[in-house]
């Protein structure tokens, strides 16, 4: 499994930058930005990824929902707190990784943003928050975020799991959390599977 070309592209030069834009300078450019259909669909604001600048493993979700369009954090409605408690439960504290969305905004009813809109807002920002962490893992939480990053049309059950080392971090798929809450018996998949990215992570270290 490889990126796709045009997540690659984006990385080289990013990476290749001798100082990348600092998220603090991100969060202020991009505060009030309209380059997407979803700034004129009814978003509140803005809501940035969330962690420290340290963090090795950054999750990367959908697009904010309703309480986190009003509380401008990411995953801190019910998927996230699902999210949070199966962290804790393999002792990865939550407050250790950092967390976002490919989309910043959130789409009108909740629908999943388009691949133009995950586009065009991963290029401003979510692989701007990657080039000011350089986390050494990240790891796409449901098939909005994998398919930004991953060239495959496999689905979620059979690609979850395999870890692939890029040139710049390990990336690795698994379900997202809000399925999670309708197939409650998948949890222990993604623990197991986060259990196994952060092995993989001490074995490389
Ligand atoms: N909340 C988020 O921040 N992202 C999701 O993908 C779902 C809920």
């Amino acid at each position: 499994m490889s990126l796709t070309p045009h997540i690659s592209a984006q990385l080289n030069r990013l990476y290749a930058q001798k100082t990348p834009q600092s998220l603090a300078s991100l969060k202020k450019q991009y505060a009030g930005c309209m380059q997407c259909p979803l700034a004129t669909q009814g978003r509140t604001q803005v809501v940035f990824g969330v962690g420290p600048e340290h963090a090795q493993i950054f999750f990367i979700g959908e697009a904010p929902g309703k309480d986190e369009d009003e509380q401008g954090m990411p995953f801190i409605g019910r998927s996230g707190r699902l999210l949070r408690t199966l962290l804790t439960e393999i002792d990865c504290d939550p407050s250790s990784v950092y967390i976002s969305n490919a989309t910043k905004c959130r789409p009108p009813l909740n629908r999943p943003p388009t691949y133009e809109e995950r586009a065009t807002c991963s290029s401003r920002i979510l692989l701007q928050e990657i080039a000011a962490l350089k986390p050494r893992a990240i790891c796409t939480l449901g098939a909005t975020a994998t398919t930004l990053f991953l060239d495959t049309k496999t689905p979620i059950s059979q690609l979850r799991g395999q870890i692939t080392q890029t040139e710049y971090f390990a990336i690795m798929a698994t379900y997202h959390p809000s399925y999670l809450l309708r197939n409650r018996q998948a949890i222990e998949l993604v623990k197991s599977d986060i259990v196994q990215l952060k092995s993989f992570l001490r074995h490389k270290a």
